[in-house]
């Protein structure tokens, strides 16, 4: 499966903000946009950032900070975008919605996982089941009512021995319930807009779309 295997602060400095793509490190000094805040490559430090940026531009921005915050390459994240037009209802809140109800997603806003990233790995490894069945596709997405757990066989690993603890602290979105003790959690309800805390403005992407 194709993927992003640059370095991810890389995308940070090159949109001039922080997407947290790598968990507990960007919230430390080590931060690579805290040592560095001007864009990656040569004439980096020149700032492109001072320069007036076209609607167009605004719109790709966008649309590309999206993509690179769920981990979605651009011909999987165009199908979300079509699917959330047939959907009813704002076609910029339904595209948040679809990147949301991603299982690698769930299982990052669970807090089995410190980054986007490696939620996706866990998953691929096959270590989540979905009401009881495997499901190793990070791409899938989770109904209301789906419970998401850490599969029998995985729950001896090491990287899952005091996960209970560590999940007690975790901050949940509305839409999601979380039983730390069982190493599982439920979708109540389908995320609305104003559940959705990710920086971004939906409708430059669906201008980017509409052109
Ligand atoms: Fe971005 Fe995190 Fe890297 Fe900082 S540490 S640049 S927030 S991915």
């Amino acid at each position: 499966m194709a993927r992003y295997t640059e370095s991810v602060c890389k995308l940070c400095r090159a949109h001039g903000e922080k997407l947290f793509l790598k968990g507990e490190r960007c919230m430390t000094p080590k931060c690579a946009l805290e040592r560095r805040s001007y864009i990656p490559g040569e004439h980096g430090r020149k700032g492109r950032f001072r320069r007036k940026i076209s609607d167009y531009g605004l719109q790709l921005h966008e649309k590309q900070k999206a993509r690179h915050i769920y981990g979605v390459l651009e011909a999987q994240f165009r199908r979300y975008y079509r699917l959330a037009e047939r959907q009813p209802g704002m076609t910029g809140a339904n595209l948040l919605s679809i990147l949301e109800r991603r299982l690698d997603n769930i299982v990052y806003r669970l807090g089995f996982a410190d980054s986007r990233a490696q939620a996706r790995q866990l998953v691929q490894h096959g270590h989540f089941c979905i009401n009881g069945q495997r499901a190793d596709i990070p791409s899938m997405l989770v109904q209301a009512n789906d419970r998401i757990s850490v599969c029998e066989t995985s729950r001896r690993l090491p990287y899952f021995q005091g996960m209970a603890e560590r999940l007690q602290g975790v901050s949940l979105p509305g839409w999601l319930s979380l039983d730390p003790q069982n190493l599982a959690g439920t979708v109540l309800s389908l995320p609305s807009r104003e559940q959705i805390d990710v920086p971004l403005t939906e409708q430059l992407i669906v201008e980017y779309y509409s052109r």
